[in-house]
């Protein structure tokens, strides 16, 4: 395994620890955190037109449209912070949006280097994301099974309140994992053929985060 590799795409299920992960590595090593995810939170928080619109898409669990992301992507990649590496958190989900990012690279002139994926089996996953809290002020996570914040319902780091996403009620979790197993699945061989491929399984997470990090430094 390659250990400086730094322009990253984190990859997996929702609910898989990609977001723990990255956290954990940012608190020691300089990359760009790159979460589709969050910035398409931040434009819904803003009550924007397009904000209306992806609440619609996101609250029932469905992909945005690639173009978008796409374009999202393409001006966040542009920015300097991403010189130095970046972690592409949650993007690409489809082949098309793999596509597009392989043309946003050559164009901007970076490449990638290595796809983590995070390799969790369905039952884990959904068990997670029904159990997962997240904090309003500061999008710190915790969750009610086996990450439980000191105080219930309070953000340990800045006291701020505790709530479910709505996207995270069973219904729409099982839902958004459909929609990663047709969607998303397709990318691990995608990713495998082109040999930029690196799965994680719970097992060896420890010992891969060492290692990452090791790299990274
Ligand atoms: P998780 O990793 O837990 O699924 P994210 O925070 O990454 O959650 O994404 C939340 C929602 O944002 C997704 O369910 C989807 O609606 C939208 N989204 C995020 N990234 C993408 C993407 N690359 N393509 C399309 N939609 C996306
Ligand atoms: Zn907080």
């Amino acid at each position: 395994m390659e250990l400086t590799k730094k322009n990253l795409v984190f990859m997996g299920a929702p609910g898989a620890g990609k977001g723990t992960f990255s956290g954990l590595l940012l608190e020691q090593v300089k990359l760009a955190h790159i979460s589709t995810g969050d910035m398409l939170r931040a434009e819904k928080a803003s009550g924007s037109e397009l904000g209306k619109k992806l609440a619609a898409i996101m609250d029932a669990g469905q992909l945005v449209s690639d173009e978008l992301v796409g374009e999202i992507v393409e001006s966040r990649l542009s920015k300097s912070d991403c010189d130095t590496g970046f972690i592409l958190d949650g993007y690409p989900r489809t082949i098309a949006q793999a596509e597009m990012l392989n043309k946003i690279l050559t164009k901007i002139g970076k490449k990638l280097d290595a796809v983590v994926f995070f390799d969790v089996p369905d039952e884990v996953v959904l068990e997670r994301l029904t159990a997962r809290m997240s904090c309003s002020k500061c999008g710190a996570i915790f969750n009610k099974l086996f990450m439980k914040p000191a105080k219930p319902g309070i953000c340990d780091h800045c006291g701020g309140e505790l709530i479910q996403r709505s996207d995270d009620s069973l219904e729409t979790a099982q839902g958004r994992l459909k929609v990663f197993h047709e969607s998303t699945q397709p990318l691990i061989d995608f990713y495998r053929e082109s040999g930029l491929l690196m799965p994680i399984t719970e097992l060896d997470k420890a010992k891969i985060f060492q290692i990452m990090l090791d790299g990274l430094k």
